[in-house]
C-alpha cells in the first residue's frame, strides 16, 4: 500500500490515549508506521506545516476546544490536508455526521479500536485522499486553464455572491471602469458600478428575469471610477451554488461608429448643415403635431441660391464651396435654434419655422434671409454677393404630407426665380395648377419627338434693297393631339430645363439642313438659298456641337456657307469656349448671326473679337421706329455692324413705313410679317414658286 513507513500525526492530549494508539500501529504486521505525537491544538497546526504527514489522528476532546474544531480549521485554511481520522469518545455519537460534513475521511470510536480495523481506516483514508487528490488535481487545473482564459479575456468577466458582490473579476473588468486592481472591487456592492437611473432598472426589469429564466443579456450603461459613464454590452448567467457569473463589453467604439453612421445619414459632409431626410423627419413630426394640436403651425422654406453656377462657373468649385460653407454659416446665425435648416443638395436649402402663427411670421423670417445675404461674402480673396430665390409653404393649407410641402415651396420658389430673383413667393393653389400643367407638359414634350408631333414652320428673310427671299428661318412647332398649334415660348424653356432641347435640336437642324437642300434643287437661284436656324443655350454648350453640325452638313449635302445659325448675345456671354466654338464653326463655312441683338448685355469690346456675320436688330427697336423712338439706337447699331464688316437683319418688320425707314438706314435684310408670317414647308415651297417664277433673280 505504502513504500516506507506511514507518517502518522496523533493530536492527543492524553498520554495514556497516545500510548494505546502507538502500540496498536505497532501491532499492524503489513505496514510500517511513523508516529509523530503532538498534545495541543496549536502544536498540531504547527506541525501539519512543518511536516507532510500520510494521515491524521484527531482526537474529538482537545482541552479547551474540540477536534471538530482543529479538523475545521484545517480543511477551511490549508490547500492540502492529509486525510484526517477523528477519535471519538463512547458518548460522542452525534459528532460522526458533523465531522464526515466537516471533511474527516473517517471516525473511529477509541474503546472500539482493533488494530485490523485501525489498519483498514488508515488504508482506505489515504486511498480515498489520494483519489479525492487526483480529482481536485484536475479540477484545480481545469480551473486554473479557466481562470488564465478569464483573466485573459478582452472582455470583462465577474463573479457575484448571492448578495451582489464581487467575489472574483478578471483584469478587464478593473481596468474597464478605471480601477487599478481586483480588490478595489471585490466585497463591494455591483451598485458601485452603475448610476442611481440605471439600478432602478436592473432592480425593476433585469434581475427578475435573470432569476426567472437564468439568464439576462442586453445593453447597459456601466459607471467608472471617476463617474463617467459608457456604453457596456452584458451578459449575466446564473449560477447554481448561488451567485451569478457577469461578463461585461466596452461597446464605446461600436456606439460611436453607429452614431457617425446615423450622423452621416442625416447631414450633409460639406456645410454639416443636417440633410433632406431629416427634414422630412422634422416636417413629419410637425405634421403630426399640427394635426393635434389647433393652434400650432409652421412654414418650409424652400431656397436656391441665385447663379450659383455662374459663380461656381468663373470662380472654380472651391470657391463655390466655399459659398455654400459660408452661407449655410451665416444663415444658421440668424436663425432660432428651434428651426431646421437643411441642405438639400447643390445650392438648395431648405428651412422649417416652427410655431409660425401667420404668414407675416415667415415672410419676416424670408425678408430677414435676404437682409442678410446684403453683405458680400469674401471667399479666397474674392468679394462675393449673392442673392438667395425664397419659396414659403405654410402648414395648415389642406397639404398634411412631407413631400407636398416641401414640393409646393419649391413651386414656390421656382415662381420667385421666374419673377426676378433675389425675392420670395408664397405658394397658392393657382401655383400647384401651374406646375401640374408644367408636368403635363415636360411628359407630353417627352413624346413629342418621338411621336412626330414637333415640325418646323419657315419665315422668309428678303433683301430689303430688291424685296427678294434670301432665304428662311427655321421656327420650331409643337402640333399638340390635344392643344392644337403650341408657339416655341410655351415649351421651349421646359425644353431646356429638361434638356429635351438636345435630341430636338439635333432633329430640327437636320430637318431644316434636308429642306433647305430640296428647296435649293427645285428653285435653283443665285445666289443660294439660305436657312438660318436657332441654336439654344444648351444646344450651343453640347461639347460635340461641332462635330454634329458638320455631321449633319454631310448627311443632308448642304453647302456650310448656306448654314446660318442663330444664337444670342447671353449664350454667347454665358458660354467660356464661346468664342473656339463660333471660330470652328465659321472655319467650316457656316455663316453666324447674333439673334435680338440689343436686349441683352454683350460688351461692344468683345463683340469685336467674335467671328459673327449677322446682326439681328431686336423686334422690340424695329416696331417702335417709325414713331421716331429707337431710330437712334437702330441707326448706331446699323452703324457698328456694318463698321465691324457685319450685316444686318431687321426682326419684326410689320409695316410699309419701318420697311421705308430700314431702306434709309441701308439695312441688308428684313423679316416679319410684313412679307410673310412663317408657313409651313407646303405653303414656304408655294411662295418660292411663285416668286421664282414671277421674278428673275438679280445679283446682290
Ligand atoms: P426668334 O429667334 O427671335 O424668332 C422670331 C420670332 O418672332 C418668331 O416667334 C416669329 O414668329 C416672330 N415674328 C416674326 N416676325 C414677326 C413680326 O413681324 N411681328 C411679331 N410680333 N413677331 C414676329 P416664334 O416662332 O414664336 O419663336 C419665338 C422664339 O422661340 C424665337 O425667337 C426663338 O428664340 C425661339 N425658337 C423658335 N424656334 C426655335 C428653334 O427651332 N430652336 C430654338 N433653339 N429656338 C427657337
Ligand atoms: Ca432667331
Ligand atoms: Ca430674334
Amino acid at each position: 500500500m505504502h513504500n516506507g513507513p506511514v507518517n502518522v500525526l496523533l493530536v492527543e492530549d492524553d498520554e495514556d490515549d497516545y500510548v494505546i494508539t502507538r502500540d496498536l500501529l505497532s501491532e499492524i504486521e503489513d505496514e510500517q508506521f511513523d508516529l509523530e505525537w503532538v498534545s495541543t491544538y496549536d502544536a498540531a497546526l504547527e506541525a501539519i506545516q512543518h511536516r507532510q504527514h500520510d494521515v491524521i489522528f484527531i482526537d474529538y476532546r482537545l482541552g479547551a476546544r474540540t477536534g471538530l474544531d482543529l479538523l475545521r480549521e484545517m480543511v477551511g485554511n490549508y490547500f492540502y490536508v492529509a486525510p484526517i481520522i477523528l477519535l471519538t469518545g463512547q458518548g460522542d455519537h452525534e459528532v460522526d455526521v458533523e465531522a464526515m460534513q466537516a471533511g474527516a475521511a473517517d471516525y473511529l470510536i477509541k474503546d472500539q479500536l482493533q488494530p485490523p480495523l485501525l489498519e483498514r481506516s488508515i488504508r482506505y483514508a489515504i486511498e480515498h485522499t489520494r483519489m479525492l487528490n487526483a480529482e481536485r488535481k484536475q479540477a484545480q487545473e481545469l480551473l486554473h486553464q479557466q481562470a488564465a482564459a478569464m483573466k485573459a479575456s478582452m472582455d470583462g468577466i465577474a463573479l457575484l455572491n448571492q448578495s451582489g458582490e464581487y467575489i472574483y473579476l478578471n483584469d478587464a473588468y478593473v481596468r474597464m471602469h478605471g480601477y487599478d486592481s481586483p480588490e478595489d472591487l471585490i466585497g463591494q456592492s455591483w451598485e458601485v458600478l452603475y448610476d442611481a437611473g440605471e439600478i432602478v432598472r436592473f432592480k425593476q426589469v433585469i434581475i427578475p428575469t435573470l432569476w426567472r429564466d437564468g439568464q439576462w443579456q442586453g445593453e447597459a450603461v456601466g459607471r467608472k471610477r471617476d463617474s463617467s459613464t459608457y456604453p457596456q454590452e452584458m451578459s449575466l448567467t446564473k449560477i447554481e451554488a448561488g451567485g451569478l457569473v457577469c461578463v461585461v463589453r466596452d461597446v464605446t467604439e461600436r456606439k460611436r461608429a453607429e452614431a457617425q453612421l446615423v450622423y452621416d445619414a442625416l447631414h450633409d459632409a460639406l456645410t454639416g448643415l443636417p440633410n433632406r431626410a431629416l427634414l422630412m423627419d422634422h416636417l413629419n413630426q410637425a405634421i403630426a403635431r399640427s394635426q393635434r394640436q389647433e393652434d400650432y403651425g409652421f412654414a418650409v422654406l424652400f431656397l436656391d441660391l441665385d447663379r450659383f453656377k455662374v459663380i461656381n462657373d468663373s470662380l472654380g468649385h472651391t470657391v463655390g464651396d466655399q459659398l455654400l460653407i459660408a452661407f449655410a454659416c451665416r444663415l444658421k446665425a440668424c436663425l432660432r435654434v428651434i428651426d431646421t435648416f437643411v441642405r438639400l443638395g447643390g445650392d438648395e436649402f431648405a428651412l422649417l419655422l416652427e410655431d409660425v402663427h401667420d404668414l407675416s411670421d415667415a415672410t419676416r423670417v424670408a425678408e430677414r434671409i435676404q437682409a442678410e445675404l446684403t453683405a458680400p461674402f469674401n471667399l479666397n480673396g474674392h468679394e462675393v454677393f449673392t442673392t438667395v430665390s425664397i419659396g414659403i409653404a405654410l402648414s395648415k393649407t389642406g397639404y398634411d404630407d412631407a413631400g407636398t410641402l416641401l414640393r409646393n415651396a419649391d413651386i414656390a420658389m421656382y415662381r420667385a426665380k421666374t419673377d426676378g430673383r433675389a425675392d420670395y413667393q408664397v405658394f397658392n393653389t393657382a401655383m400647384h395648377t401651374d406646375a401640374v400643367k408644367l408636368l403635363q407638359l415636360e411628359n407630353d414634350l417627352r413624346w413629342a419627338l418621338e411621336r412626330q408631333e414637333l415640325q418646323l414652320y419657315y419665315q422668309p428673310i428678303v433683301t430689303i434693297e430688291t424685296g427678294r427671299f434670301t432665304g428662311f428661318e427655321a421656327l420650331l412647332r409643337w402640333q399638340h393631339p390635344q392643344r392644337g398649334l403650341v408657339l416655341p415660348a410655351e415649351f421651349l424653356s421646359v425644353a431646356e430645363e429638361t434638356g429635351l432641347i438636345v435630341p430636338i435640336g439635333d432633329w430640327l437642324l437636320r430637318e431644316a439642313c434636308s429642306q433647305l437642300r430640296t428647296w435649293q434643287r427645285q428653285f435653283p437661284v443665285n445666289p443660294p438659298l439660305t436657312m438660318s436656324v436657332n441654336l439654344s443655350s444648351r444646344g450651343f454648350s453640347q461639347p460635340n456641337l461641332v462635330r454634329q453640325v458638320e455631321q449633319i452638313l454631310s448627311e443632308t449635302h448642304l453647302d456650310a456657307h448656306h448654314l446660318q445659325l442663330e444664337v444670342t448675345e447671353g449664350v454667347i456671354m454665358e458660354n467660356l469656349e464661346s468664342s473656339i466654338k463660333l471660330l470652328q464653326l465659321r472655319n467650316m463655312g457656316v455663316q453666324l448671326c447674333i439673334d435680338d441683338f440689343g436686349t441683352g448685355y454683350s460688351s461692344l469690346g468683345r463683340l469685336r473679337c467674335l467671328p459673327i456675320d449677322i446682326l439681328k436688330i431686336d423686334r422690340s427697336f424695329i416696331s417702335q421706329v417709325e414713331e421716331g423712338k429707337n431710330l437712334e439706337i437702330v441707326r448706331t447699331i446699323m452703324a457698328l455692324a456694318h463698321h465691324l464688316g457685319m450685316k444686318v437683319t431687321a426682326e419684326g418688320v410689320e409695316t410699309k413705313q419701318q420697311l421705308a425707314l430700314l431702306q434709309t438706314l441701308n439695312c441688308e435684310y428684313g423679316q416679319g410679317y410684313f412679307f410673310s408670317q412663317p408657313v409651313d414647308s407646303k405653303v414656304a415651297g408655294a411662295l418660292l414658286a411663285a416668286l421664282v417664277v414671277s421674278q428673275p433673280v438679280k445679283m446682290i
